[in-house]
């Protein structure tokens, strides 16, 4: 049986970026997947400003080498097309935390930014990585978990992150996050050439077409022409509408007109695939006695947005943080533990709580509708959805009935 100060369950963004820490820290750990890298991971390839900020602040040099890897697309901003196809672009305001030089959003495959980061990780000593090793299961003991692998081996660790995603059986148990149907959405996507239209500066798109309200259909752009094409919605709405989403994707590519002259030259090049997004659903405890949840194994995407990558590396960031002083103070009690859930909480909470709101503005196509039409004609308001995006004060806002009315009343 193999031992270890702290194990890593899944070396997507939430465990890599965690192991990362870790080894910044001096503190050696075991990081385990069951793939072998590189592997894809079904998402939309938006990387956005959240990843950034916590990999500048995990390692400059690390950043800087990313932001020059010819698999990333900056992107400079959104566009908002509302269920009666009229758009709003709204630039994403700069960064000053990582400096102006480094773009506020990107755009790559997650095959080649996942492989990035796991390059990153075999550079560590203290890191040592367990390529096609699955985690089938626990055990609780005394000082310790004990993990059983898919090889028959175990693994023995005083701390153990849980950062296996989505579909983490440890998000229930041990985590004792138990998801409906409302707050997992299904996404798929699909790798397209020759979608044209997009905007210079690399905006991604979210299109809330009527019939999938709150959920949308996007098209981020990519390098060497390619794009991301995708379609997401809660499972629930999914079940009661009894919707097929690859069949209202596909349709909407070839009748909507104004997305079928967008995409007239355009060839689809990789199968569509589905996966879940587990999406936030309200305060829960993640972590407990010798474990920490991470990333989607913590159910910490962006109800609005379906973003989860941000809420994955500031996970992955304080669950070492977490680590680090357990070790140092040989408490690992899920008392002590809830340091890191405050501390992400802290960072994020607020965020969450907000768009777990707006989302119920926006399955409403009128409102939408009205919002992007007086948006277009306001600058004062179009400000206000810019700023929105990073100020959580003006974001709140959104939330209000009365700012509606107001918008509305043309005031
Ligand atoms: C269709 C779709 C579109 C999305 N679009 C975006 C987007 O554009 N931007 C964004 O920010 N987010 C997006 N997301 C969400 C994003 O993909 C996730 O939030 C993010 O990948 C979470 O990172 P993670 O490290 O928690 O988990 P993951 O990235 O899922 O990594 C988990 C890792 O654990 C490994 N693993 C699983 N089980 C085991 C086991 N038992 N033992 C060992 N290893 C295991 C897996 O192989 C994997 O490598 C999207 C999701 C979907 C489904």
């Amino acid at each position: 049986m193999q031992k270890t100060d702290v194990c890593i369950v899944g070396a997507g963004p939430s465990g890599t970026i965690a192991a990362l820490f870790l080894a910044k820290f001096g503190i050696n750990c075991t990081l385990v997947d069951k793939a072998i890298f590189p592997r894809d991971k079904i998402c939309g390839d938006g990387i956005s400003g959240w990843v950034v900020t916590i990999l500048n602040e995990l390692d400059k040099d690390l950043l800087n080498r990313l932001t020059k890897q010819p698999f990333l697309l900056p992107s400079f901003g959104i566009r908002l097309v509302a269920p009666n196809h009229k758009s709003l672009d709204l630039p994403f305001l700069e960064d000053n935390r990582t400096g102006s030089d480094i773009p506020p959003g990107f755009i790559g495959k997650r095959f080649d930014f996942d492989n990035f980061l796991i390059d990153e990780v075999k550079t560590k000593k203290e890191i040592e990585l367990l390529e096609n090793t699955e985690i089938i299961g626990y055990s609780k003991e005394k000082d310790g978990i004990r993990l059983r692998t898919s090889d028959e081996t175990e693994i023995y660790s005083r701390i153990v992150l849980f950062s296996n995603g989505a579909n983490s059986k440890f998000m229930q148990d041990p985590g004792g996050i138990y998801k409906s149907k409302s707050h997992i959405m299904t996404g798929l996507k699909s790798y397209y050439s020759g979608v044209t239209g997009f905007h210079e500066q690399n905006y991604v798109e979210l299109h809330f077409l009527k019939d999938i309200l709150p959920g949308y259909f996007w098209i981020f752009p990519l390098p060497n022409g390619l794009a991301n094409v995708g379609i997401g919605l809660d499972q629930e709405r999914i079940k009661k509408k009894k919707l097929n989403l690859k069949n209202i994707m596909l349709e909407a590519i070839e009748t909507v007109p104004y997305l079928k002259e967008r995409f007239k030259d355009a060839e689809m090049v990789s199968r569509i695939q589905a996966f879940g997004l587990p999406l936030w659903d309200g305060k829960r405890f993640i972590s407990g006695n010798h474990y920490i949840l991470t990333g989607d194994a913590a159910s910490l995407i962006d109800p609005v947005t379906g973003e989860g990558m941000g809420h994955a590396a500031i996970s992955g960031m304080y669950a070492a943080e977490q680590c680090k002083r357990s070790l140092e103070s040989n408490d690992f009690s899920a008392n002590f533990m809830r340091n890191y859930d405050k501390q992400v909480y802290n960072r994020i909470g607020k965020e969450l709580k907000i768009s777990s709101k707006i989302v119920h503005f926006i399955k409403y196509p009128w409102l939408f509708n009205m919002v992007v039409n007086k948006a277009n004609n306001s600058s004062l308001l179009k400000e206000k959805l810019t700023l929105a995006m990073t100020d959580l004060e003006v974001r709140k806002e959104l939330n209000n009935p009365l700012l509606y009315l107001k918008i509305l009343m043309g005031k």
